[in-house]
């Protein structure tokens, strides 16, 4: 149930509601919008008798929500979420995050590094806990490459996006990264996702390469029914019956999500396609189509990386991206703030 509460209802009108759902026994989720708060009611089995909570002061209405997810949807908050690390942020002006697939070593990281803070752009990534599909492959520098990724922000300034495999990476993930990435492989690991929402860091969700839109927004909401509101939604590729590419960019999930869900989304033309040529015209269709932004794989010398070698960018590839994609963001951003308005694009 969601409880939508009176534009001028005061704080102590909203804790009197979670206290309420509290005593009741469910969890409360109040969720501060421009024009009033809405505070999700989750932890019932079946339906809420809402007379506990029309009464009291401040409450404007309850609704049931039918959608079986609950604080990822439009319903209980209609404003966009952004996400905000520092002066870094997701959701409100398109946002680049790039890095290496994988830190290798400290001198491939900072000289990444160093061109993705040169191009102005805020986040970087890199696995230190990389999923292989073999036992064999790079795992990643674990612990030492979270202490690089650490010094890559101190040095550059970035804020640093890394993958947490299980739950004892998390816990490092955790301690050393800003945002905590979910990968693919583990977009169902409901352990996994529940210890997500339980740290204070924003959440960077991969979409599970078989999963539909709901199943991934269901993802997303065991996240938040932990605590955890950060979650940003990643399109990352999924698998079809298309062999010309490693998966298939599925970029109408894109506005889709955004009429359901007001998570920012972001698209990884880098791991969908697996082909650094296919890179760049992926992410112009992407942010064409209202990406809310791009995480992208470079690396200064991709023929000798120990992993994803030929979805890397060169530098000089990337620099022109980055270019491109925030002419495209800008253009979208003028039509998006006209449709708003009603107003004519010039
Ligand atoms: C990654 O971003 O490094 C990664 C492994 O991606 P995915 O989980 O989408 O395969
Ligand atoms: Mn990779």
């Amino acid at each position: 149930m969601l409880i939508v509460m009176n534009s001028d209802a005061t704080e102590a009108d909203v804790w009197r509601v979670v206290e309420r759902i509290e005593s009741l026994g469910f969890k409360a989720h109040p969720m501060p919008g421009s024009n009033r708060t809405a505070i999700g009611l989750t932890g019932n089995q079946g339906a809420v008798d809402p007379a506990p909570f029309a009464e009291l002061p401040g409450v404007a209405e309850c609704v049931r929500v039918t959608k079986p997810y609950k604080l990822v949807g439009r319903d209980l908050k209609h404003d966009k979420t952004v996400i905000r690390v520092g002066e870094a942020e997701i959701g409100d002006e398109f946002a680049m995050i790039a890095g290496v697939c994988a830190v290798e070593s400290r001198e491939q990281t900072m000289l990444t590094a160093e061109v993705v803070a040169g191009m102005g752009c805020k986040w970087f990534r890199g696995g230190a806990f990389k999923p292989r599909t073999s036992p064999y492959a790079f795992q990643g520098l674990a612990e030492e490459g979270l202490r690089i990724l650490s010094d890559a922000r101190d040095a550059f300034g970035l804020r640093i996006v890394t993958e947490a495999v299980d739950e004892p990476a998390l816990d490092l993930v955790e301690k050393y990264a800003d945002v905590i990435q979910i990968g693919t492989r583990n977009m169902q690991n409901f352990s996994l996702l529940r210890r997500a929402g339980q740290a204070r860091k924003p959440v960077l969700l991969k979409r599970g390469m078989s999963s539909t839109l709901e199943e991934f927004l269901l993802a997303a909401e065991y996240i938040m029914s932990e605590g955890n509101y950060k979650v940003i939604l990643c399109e990352r590729g999924v698998r079809t019956f298309g062999d010309h590419s490693r998966f298939t960019p599925d970029l109408s999930v894109i506005p889709a999500a955004q009429r359901l869900s007001h998570l920012p989304i972001v698209f990884d033309p880098s791991h969908s396609t697996g082909n650094r040529e296919t890179v760049i015209p992926m992410a112009r269709a992407a942010v064409a189509a209202g990406a809310d932004g791009l995480l992208v794989d470079i690396h200064p010398y991709p023929e000798r990386a120990l992993c994803d070698g030929p979805q890397a960018l060169l530098f000089d590839m990337f620099r022109d991206l980055v270019a491109q994609a925030r002419a495209i963001a800008e253009i979208v951003k003028r039509h998006s703030e006209a449709h708003i308005i009603g107003a004519t694009v010039k």
